[in-house]
C-alpha cells in the first residue's frame, strides 16, 4: 500500500469515530431569523463562502409600502440567489376595523405565496402598538385575525411570530439577566415595559400567542427569539409539549441559554432537538456600514459555534462572566443549525 494511501484511510477512519472537531466553515448551515433589507451582495457572499444560507424576514405591521420595499429586496436577492436564500412576508394593519381587510390580506398574501414567500411574520406592534377605536390594544388572538391564520395553515406555510418581548423587558434594569437587554431599554425606555403597566403584561403576551396555537392547530408557528419564553428552558419546555405545532427560533437569544443551568440547557435541547432553529436576527440596511456589519456577524456566528460545539470556558459581551459552552453532538447540531428549518419551514431551500 502507497504510503498516501495509508495515511488517507487514517483520516477517514479517525472521521469516522466522531471525534474530529467539526470545521464551522464545512458544516451547512442556515441562519434563520435575518432581514437582508439591502441589494449589496456583500452579505450573502460572505455567508456562502462560511456555508450559511438564510431565511429573510419582512417585518412591521405599519404601512404596506414598507412591506413592500421589504418583500423588493428579498426577490431580488432570491432572483441571485434562489438555493440560497428564502424569504417570508407579512401583512399590514393599515385599515383593520374597515371591512374588506381580512380579504385585502388574504388577496396580498395569495400574491405573495405564488411569488415565492414560504411563510409569514407577525410582529410585537401586533399587541404593544396598535389600538382599535376605542382604545385598546389590539392582541394576536383577535378573532379577526383568525381568517388570516387559517388561510396561512390552509395553503401549508408557517406563521413566524415575535409576539411580546423578553422578559426583561417587564423588569427594572438591574434585575435583567443579560447586558444587551439592560443597555436596549436603557436607551429605550418608550420600549421599557416595565415604565409602562398600562400596556398589556408580559403574562397577557404570551397567552395571546398560545390562544393562536391552541384555536389553530393546523398552523405551523415558529416563535422567534425563543418564543418570548427565552428566561426558562423549563418553561419554554412545557409550551412544546402543550403545543406540538410550535417550533422557535434563537434569533438574538443564544445569550439567554448561557446565563441558565448549563445541564438543564443540554437536556433542553437534546430532548427537543427537532424543535429548535439557529438564528441571528442579523439586520443588514443599505445605509449601513457593510463591512463593519459583516465582520460583527461572522464574529457572532463563530462565538456561538463554539459555545454549541465545544465545552470550552469562554466570555460573551452579552453575559457577566464566563460560561463554558455545551458541545452538543454532531447529529444535534445537523438539526439546530439546518434541519428544522427546512422541516418547519416547508417550500424552504432544498425542498
Ligand atoms: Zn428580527
Amino acid at each position: 500500500m502507497l504510503p498516501g494511501v495509508f495515511f488517507s484511510m487514517l483520516v477517514i477512519l479517525s472521521s469516522c469515530t466522531g471525534k474530529k472537531t467539526l470545521r464551522f466553515e464545512d458544516f451547512p448551515k442556515i441562519d434563520a431569523h435575518v432581514h437582508i433589507n439591502t441589494d449589496n451582495v456583500a452579505v450573502m457572499e460572505t455567508a456562502l463562502a462560511l456555508n450559511f444560507k438564510f431565511l429573510t424576514i419582512a417585518v412591521g405591521s405599519g404601512k404596506q409600502e414598507n412591506i413592500d420595499k421589504q418583500l423588493n429586496f428579498a426577490k431580488k436577492m432570491q432572483d441571485l440567489y434562489p438555493n440560497e436564500l428564502a424569504y417570508t412576508s407579512t401583512f399590514s394593519m393599515e385599515n383593520f376595523e374597515k371591512p374588506g381587510w381580512q380579504e385585502n390580506v388574504i388577496a396580498r398574501l395569495k400574491k405573495d405565496f405564488e411569488g415565492g414567500a414560504i411563510a409569514v411574520k407577525v410582529w410585537k406592534d401586533i399587541g404593544m402598538t396598535f389600538r382599535d377605536s376605542l382604545g385598546n390594544f389590539i392582541m394576536i388572538d383577535d378573532p379577526r385575525f383568525d381568517p388570516i391564520f387559517d388561510f396561512i395553515a390552509e395553503n401549508g406555510k408557517t406563521l413566524v411570530a415575535h409576539i411580546g418581548e423578553p422578559k426583561n423587558c417587564w423588569l427594572p434594569l438591574d434585575s435583567m439577566t443579560v447586558i444587551n437587554d439592560k443597555k436596549y431599554y436603557a436607551e429605550h425606555p418608550q420600549y421599557h415595559m416595565y415604565l409602562h403597566p398600562d400596556y398589556p403584561s408580559y403574562k397577557r403576551q404570551i397567552e395571546a400567542r398560545d390562544n393562536v396555537l391552541e384555536k389553530h392547530p393546523d398552523l405551523t408557528l415558529v416563535g422567534a427569539h425563543l418564543g418570548s419564553l427565552e428566561w426558562n428552558v423549563t418553561e419554554l419546555a412545557k409550551h412544546l409539549d402543550r403545543f406540538p405545532n410550535f417550533a422557535v427560533d434563537m434569533a438574538a437569544r443564544v445569550c439567554h441559554f448561557q446565563v441558565q443551568d448549563r445541564q438543564k440547557v443540554i437536556d433542553f435541547i437534546k430532548k427537543y432537538q427537532d424543535r429548535l432553529l439557529y438564528a441571528t436576527d442579523l439586520v443588514v440596511n443599505n445605509n449601513m456600514d457593510n463591512e463593519k456589519r459583516i465582520a460583527r456577524l461572522e464574529d457572532e456566528w463563530r462565538s456561538d459555534w463554539n459555545y454549541f460545539t465545544t465545552n470550552d470556558e469562554m466570555n460573551s459581551p452579552n453575559v457577566e462572566g464566563s460560561f463554558q459552552g455545551i458541545g452538543l453532538s454532531k447529529d444535534v447540531l445537523k438539526k439546530i443549525y439546518h434541519d428544522n428549518a427546512i422541516k418547519w419551514y416547508p417550500g424552504s431551500f432544498e425542498q
